[in-house]
Formats: structure tokens, C-alpha cells, sequence
């Protein structure tokens, strides 16, 4: 599988991690020096998994979403929204 060296993004536990210059993880609204503490984030936030129906888990500027995660497709979800996207566990 070949990476990009820009633009790269991956998803751990169903949050997306992007890399650019740092890693990123836009549901949240934060950076990391590393992928490891990016994951580490994750899991902190993750560890009441999200689920259709259940808040949206993401926090811009101190303030919690106020979506509701929705299927979208098969697998996938996302909030109705900021359009976070969540991948089920
Ligand atoms: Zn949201």
C-alpha cells in the first residue's frame, strides 16, 4: 500500500487522524506531535464507543457537538452536524 507524504490519513478506532506537518484529528480539533499521542487521544475519548443515535463526541473550542451520529453507509457514520465521521469498532 503506497502513502502519500502529504495529504496522509488514517482511522483509528473509527476517528480519522490526519497527517499534515503534524497529526491532526479534525473530529476533535486537535494536534499532536505523534501518531502514538494522537492514538492515545482517541482512545481517551473512544473508550464510551460512539454509536448511531448517541451524541456526537467531537469538541470544537471546549464546546461538545451538539449532532447526533447517523448511519450513513454500511460501517460508516458521520454527524448531522459538523460531519465528523465515525467508523463502527
Ligand atoms: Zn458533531
Amino acid at each position: 500500500m503506497a502513502n502519500a507524504p502529504e495529504d496522509e490519513a488514517r482511522v483509528y478506532k473509527g476517528v480519522e487522524i490526519v497527517k499534515d506537518g503534524s497529526w491532526k484529528v479534525p473530529a476533535f480539533d486537535r494536534e499532536f506531535a505523534t501518531l502514538e499521542k494522537a492514538r492515545e487521544f482517541i482512545s481517551a475519548r473512544t473508550k464510551s464507543a460512539t454509536k448511531p443515535g448517541q451524541r456526537c463526541g467531537r469538541v470544537v473550542s471546549g464546546t461538545q457537538c451538539k449532532g447526533m451520529v447517523k448511519h450513513r453507509k454500511s460501517g460508516i457514520y458521520a454527524c448531522s452536524h459538523c460531519k465528523a465521521k465515525y467508523r463502527e469498532a
